[in-house]
């Protein structure tokens, strides 16, 4: 008889029998792996078991890759993280915005005015948000959904094929892996393909314009300041990194941005500079470019039979007040909190009472959000000099109103609406 030696990876293709798991996750990038941590949390009665599928490998990204971009982390995900257990691991690479200044001013300008200012002072003290590096913030959740002994991680598995309901989910990949749980949580970012296999709509649309992310060092600190520049393009935000090194967001045309990720690094650094200003010294780019389409875009159901959106997969919205990820992990906490409820109830974790419940908490904030976001977007990409004055009045006055401006604080924050308890730093 001849003999086969199998690898591992043989042997799980080969598996004959379908794989079983409580919850199925598409999807182990940021939110993804947010939620497989948070619904394998301590549990009363039964720890939940998980099975989370990447089509790539993440475990493979080097820690100083990834995505490339940073995230501004509200005061109300940070206690998030906390009680998952993985800010620690974060809190080192997490520079606090100590004061957010935002002027609408020409790319050059020798003075930028800055016609709304939030110190630190502006929310008790706190401050309002950390910036972290995707990376960092991607490292921390890929190690705790390691160490847990209730996730179980499988990379480079494309899911090929979905069928919802009415009792399971079942999925299968591109190796003829299948798969079966009660709920399947897509976390499959903007694209999803679990949404569209559940015929799940979106609304939206693209604002031709695309994010170049990159990060700079410079020479002068920058004491905690983010700035917002509104430049006749788009706008131009300048976040503050650890270490003398700022993250980029830099909004153009989505023609113009393809010409500029296209020049060289001394002319594209000319350019960078050129928008930056010289306030902070001398600059030199620490980090790789990246170049990201900008849309607005949210699923007209946020959940289906044994299925929830969440993410990207949920809604995408335009990075101008950085709240994306912020969002995604509002999604989180709400679901692990629903499913948690039913759980310690003995009950279905993917029935649609549960998914009701989660639909029906998310679906107004997200919608807030996304219109909050998009008019600012809408305001602030355009040189018309009417709408130039109709800033500033506009900035003027929320810089001056302590309630306006204690309103954009706590929305900055991540603070409006119900939270749900892991936003309030409480497990589930
Ligand atoms: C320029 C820019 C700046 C931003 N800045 C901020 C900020 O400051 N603060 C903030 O909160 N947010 C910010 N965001 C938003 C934030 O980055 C995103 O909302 C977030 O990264 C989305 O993560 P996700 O896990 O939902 O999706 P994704 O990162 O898109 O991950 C989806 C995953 O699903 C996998 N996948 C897809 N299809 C399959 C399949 N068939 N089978 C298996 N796996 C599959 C993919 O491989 C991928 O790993 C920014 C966004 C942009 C574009």
């Amino acid at each position: 008889m001849q003999h086969v030696s199998l690898t591992i990876a043989d042997k799980l293709a080969f598996r004959p029998s379908m794989d079983k798991a409580d919850i199925l996750i598409a999807g182990a990038a940021l939110n993804g792996l947010a939620a497989a941590v948070a619904l394998a949390g301590p549990r009363a009665l039964r720890p939940l078991d998980i099975l989370i599928l990447d089509q790539a490998d993440p475990t493979k990204f080097a820690r100083d890759s990834f995505d490339g971009r940073a995230s501004a982390i509200t005061a109300s995900s940070r206690r998030m993280l906390e009680a998952l257990g993985i800010w620690d691991e974060i809190a080192p690479h997490a520079e606090p915005m100590r004061d957010i200044i935002v002027t609408d001013s020409k790319p050059g300008a020798a003075a930028r005015p800055a016609l709304l200012h939030f110190g630190e002072g502006d929310h008790d003290g706190e401050a309002s948000a950390y910036m972290v590096e995707n990376r960092h913030l991607y490292a921390a959740l890929l190690d705790a959904a390691i160490a847990s002994p209730t996730i179980r991680l499988k990379t480079q598995a494309r899911i090929a094929s979905y069928d919802f309901g009415p009792g399971l989910a079942r999925i299968a990949t591109d190796a003829q892996d299948d798969a079966k749980g009660s709920l399947l949580i897509a976390a499959d970012g903007r694209g999803s393909p679990a949404r569209k296999a559940a015929g799940i709509e979106t609304y939206g649309w693209s604002y031709d314009q695309s994010g170049i992310v990159t990060t700079v060092a410079h020479e002068r600190p920058h004491g905690g300041r983010a700035e917002e520049h509104f430049l006749p393009s788009g706008p131009f935000a300048i976040l503050p990194l650890t270490h003398d090194r700022s993250s980029l967001v830099w909004t153009e045309r989505s023609e113009e941005a393809l010409r500029i990720m296209a020049l060289d690094d001394e002319n594209f650094l000319a350019e960078l500079s050129h928008r930056f200003g010289g306030h902070l010294g001398e600059l030199s780019l620490a980090g790789p470019r990246h170049v990201y389409p900008l849309s607005m875009q949210i699923a007209k159901s946020f959940v289906g039979e044994r299925l929830a959106l969440i993410g990207d997969a949920a809604h995408v919205i335009h990075p101008i007040a950085g709240l994306g990820f912020n969002l995604g992990l509002r999604d989180v906490a709400a679901l692990a909190e629903s499913v948690s409820e039913a759980v310690k109830l003995g009950l279905d974790p993917g029935s649609g009472a549960v998914l009701e419940t989660y639909a029906r908490w998310r679906r107004f904030d997200t919608v807030m959000t996304a219109v909050a976001t998009d008019g600012l977007t809408r305001l602030f990409s355009n040189d018309n000099s009417a709408l130039r004055v109709v800033r500033g009045m506009g900035l003027r006055a929320a810089g001056s109103l302590g309630a306006l401006k204690g309103f954009f604080m706590r929305e900055a924050a991540g603070e409006t609406g119900r939270l749900p308890k892991l936003l309030q730093g409480e497990a589930v």
